[in-house]
């Protein structure tokens, strides 16, 4: 990170490193806590149930990110423990986060994924759509809309897609941008992510 952020010419202190915990057992994550690490992200809202609520009362500094698809019968749930929701990719979930966010205090800040690469087999508002959606979900629904978060397309270059989001955040004034992972970080941190999700590279290859 620090190679990648010195290349850039960017503050080292303006990129966050996510720990991508899914699948990895709580001894791995008590490690990475001792280590220092205080931003987890985990894929799986019942997985995380299992995980997260005792790590979090004896360490109640973390930051868990949820980066995996929410479904709308689980967003109770996800309040009760996630920090940031990085995943708002459609308006029927949108609205009915809105729609609890009364009742659920605090509340996580919100980012909307962005299908960047326009793939049909992944999550994220279309690039087209996106725009609309992010103004509807900042003025009409009042979500607590903080970043933009994408996932490219395997197997080719990300840098024209990382480009892409991080304009697309601009636009908005949005300042978390949250794109790379253990394969790409360092051209996310190039092209102007304020987060990067990294599993693998952290933790050793997910059993
Ligand atoms: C698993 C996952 C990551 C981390 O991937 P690694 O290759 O292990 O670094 C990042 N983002 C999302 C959305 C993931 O599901």
């Amino acid at each position: 990170m620090k190679a990648a952020a010195k290349q850039a010419g960017r503050d080292i202190r303006d990129i966050q490193l996510i720990a991508v915990s899914k699948t990895q057992n709580v001894d791995k994550i008590l490690a990475a806590i001792d280590a220092g690490q205080r931003i987890f992200a985990e894929n799986r809202v019942q997985e995380s149930l299992v995980k997260w609520p005792a790590l979090k009362s004896t360490h109640p500094n973390i930051s868990l990110h949820l980066i995996g698809p929410l479904q709308t019968n689980k967003i109770k749930q996800a309040l009760s423990l996630f920090d940031v929701i990085e995943t708002v990719d459609r308006p029927k979930l949108a609205e009915a986060l809105a729609k609890e966010m009364k009742a659920s205090q605090p509340f996580p800040e919100c980012y909307i994924q962005v299908n960047i690469g326009e793939e049909p087999q992944k999550s994220g508002i279309l690039p087209t759509e996106s725009d609309d959606f992010i103004t509807y979900c900042k003025n009409e629904l009042k979500l607590p809309i903080t970043g933009l978060m994408c996932i490219p397309p395997a197997d080719i270059d990300p840098a024209p897609y990382f480009t892409r989001l991080a304009t697309q955040a601009k636009k908005h004034r949005l300042h978390n941008i949250s794109m790379g992972m253990s394969g790409d970080f360092e051209a996310a941190i190039a092209q102007g992510a304020t987060h990067i999700r990294v599993g693998q590279a952290v933790f050793g290859e997910r059993g």
